[in-house]
């Protein structure tokens, strides 16, 4: 493209609420093929709120949610904030320490406690049978499992809602001859729930945000245009891999700097928009 029709790509998405950084990004977004989206935060509202909480024999609703609380008040996940809000009063865990992609753990009252995605508490020794997970991850609730000196106290069931523009801005997306793969680090079952109600049939679950990128660079090796979308700073090495990327504007900013494009409106109707702004300014000013 010429310099004047990336202007004017630019100026037009800024009206269109996509914000361009990278105008030669733009240019590419015309020829993409496959776009990978998150699903927490991106597919949905990431707003989620607690609605089941499930302890293990020996263990309260109360203990297993205050537990959780006072470790996720040290982290800014989505999932977190959620626990907290559920838990009301919170008390101070020690030594806290966030894994991206897969929880946290830290110290309470002189106890070792981890609160994660069910594979963080396994990869660390805790047991956690199928059945205790299953149920709540057909119906598309994320799970977060706590434990307490390596035994599983309880499970937490956490809804986020869908953004009510995914379904509609998958299907613009892949009539627009684009194909929609969904990366989460969620579990398989809630995943599968999910990218069904979005009319996604491609989904990779349980990845670790190394996993994201290395699943974007394969597209690219494979000979695809790949674009990535995502809010997260679990999302920004698979940003960086992907030819244009796009961050939800009310993400983590970790994912606003490294994306080409930030998505204003915070849904992919913005995507949709900036390869039919690129293909269109591009036609017209050649
Ligand atoms: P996504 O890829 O869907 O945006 P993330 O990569 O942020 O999700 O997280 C993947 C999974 O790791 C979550 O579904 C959750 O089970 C777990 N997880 C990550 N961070 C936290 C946290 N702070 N508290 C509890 N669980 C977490
Ligand atoms: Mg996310």
């Amino acid at each position: 493209a010429t310099p004047t029709a990336i202007m004017v790509g630019t100026g037009l998405g800024a009206n269109h609420g996509i914000l361009v950084k990278n105008a030669e990004a733009l240019e590419r977004a015309q020829n993409l093929t496959v776009l990978a989206v998150d699903k927490t935060g991106t597919l949905t509202e990431g707003r989620p709120a607690v609605t089941d909480v499930v302890p293990a024999d020996g263990f309260s609703r109360d203990e297993v949610l205050g537990w959780a609380a006072a470790l996720e008040s040290a982290s800014g996940h989505p999932l977190a904030r959620a626990i907290v809000a559920a838990a009301g009063q919170v008390a101070t865990a020690e030594a806290v320490d966030t894994v991206p992609g897969q929880g946290v753990r830290g110290t309470l009252g002189g106890r070792l406690v981890l609160v994660g995605s069910p594979v963080f508490l396994r990869n660390n020794g805790v047991d956690v049978p199928d059945g205790s997970v299953d149920v709540l991850a057909a119906q598309g609730r994320t799970l977060v499992a706590v434990a307490v000196d390596g035994r599983l106290a309880g499970v937490i069931g956490v809804a986020d809602p869908l953004r009510s523009s995914s379904a509609g801005a998958v299907a613009r997306l892949q009539r627009a001859g684009i194909d929609v793969v969904m990366l989460t680090g969620d579990h398989p079952a809630t995943a599968r729930a999910v990218a069904e109600a979005v009319g996604i049939s491609r989904f990779e679950a349980g990845v670790l945000p190394a996993d994201k990128a290395k699943a974007v660079q394969a597209l690219v090796a494979n000979g695809h245009r790949v674009g990535m979308a995502g809010d997260g700073i679990n999302d920004a090495p698979a940003l960086a891999a992907a030819d244009v990327s796009f961050a939800i504007g009310t993400g983590a900013d970790v994912a606003v700097a490294a994306a080409d494009i930030t998505l204003m409106r915070g849904d992919l109707n913005g995507v949709a928009d900036a390869v039919e702004l690129s293909r269109a300014t591009l036609v017209k000013i050649r």
